[in-house]
C-alpha cells in the first residue's frame, strides 16, 4: 500500500509540526483510496487538541463536531489522523507509533506520525528506508514522516505503508533558506 501526499497537505502537516515544536501537533488527513492507494488531499490541523511534549489529545467533543462538518463541507474520505513526535530533552524523536498511539488508532484508519528534531544543516528531501519515510530538513528542523495502517478487522497490530511526496522531492531546501 502506498501513502500519496499532496503540497497542500504536506505544508499543513510540516508547518503545524514545526509550529508545535517541542510539543505535539494532532489533526485529520482527507483524501480518497483505492485497495493499494490512498492520496492525502488536506491535513487539517486541531488548534485545540491539548498538547504535551509526548502525548497530544484532541478534545472529544471538538472533535467530533469537525468531523460532523467536514462530512458536509467536503466530498474527501476522512482517511485518519497525523500528529507529531517531537525530540524532548536527550530522547531523539522517532516516527514510530507508541503502544498509546496504535490502541488509539481507529481500525481501517491511517496514522501519519512526522518526527521533529533539531538540525545543523539543510537537507533536501528524500524517500528513505525503502520508500517508508520521507526525510529531510527544513531550517532548523529535521523531519522524518512515516504512514502506519490498522486494519479494519480482527487485527490489532498496525502495518507501515510506503509513503510518497512528489512535491517534497522536487523542492531545494537551500534555495527555501536565503
Ligand atoms: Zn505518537
Amino acid at each position: 500500500m502506498t501513502v500519496y501526499l499532496s503540497e497542500t497537505a504536506f505544508l499543513s502537516i510540516v508547518l503545524s509540526s514545526i509550529e508545535a515544536y517541542k510539543k505535539e501537533c494532532y489533526g485529520l488527513i482527507l483524501g480518497y483510496r483505492t485497495d493499494k492507494l490512498w492520496r492525502i488531499e488536506y491535513a487539517i490541523p486541531y488548534q485545540t487538541a491539548d498538547r504535551g511534549h509526548k502525548t497530544v489529545t484532541p478534545h472529544g467533543l471538538r472533535d467530533r463536531r469537525v468531523r460532523a462538518c467536514l462530512a458536509q463541507l467536503s466530498c474527501f474520505e476522512q482517511l485518519g489522523t497525523f500528529h507529531s513526535h517531537p525530540a524532548w530533552g536527550s530522547l531523539r524523536a522517532v516516527a514510530k507509533p507508541s503502544t498509546e498511539d496504535i490502541q488509539s488508532l481507529m481500525p481501517g484508519d491511517l496514522d501519519l506520525i512526522v518526527a521533529v528534531n533539531d538540525a545543523r544543516h539543510p537537507r533536501r528531501f528524500r524517500h528513505a528506508e525503502n520508500g517508508r519515510t520521507l526525510t529531510g530538513n527544513v531550517s532548523d528542523f529535521a523531519l522524518t514522516m512515516a504512514t502506519f495502517y490498522k486494519p479494519p478487522m480482527g487485527d490489532e497490530q498496525v502495518r507501515r505503508t510506503l509513503i510518497r511526496c512528489p512535491y517534497a522531492v522536487g523542492f531545494e531546501p537551500d534555495v527555501m533558506l536565503k
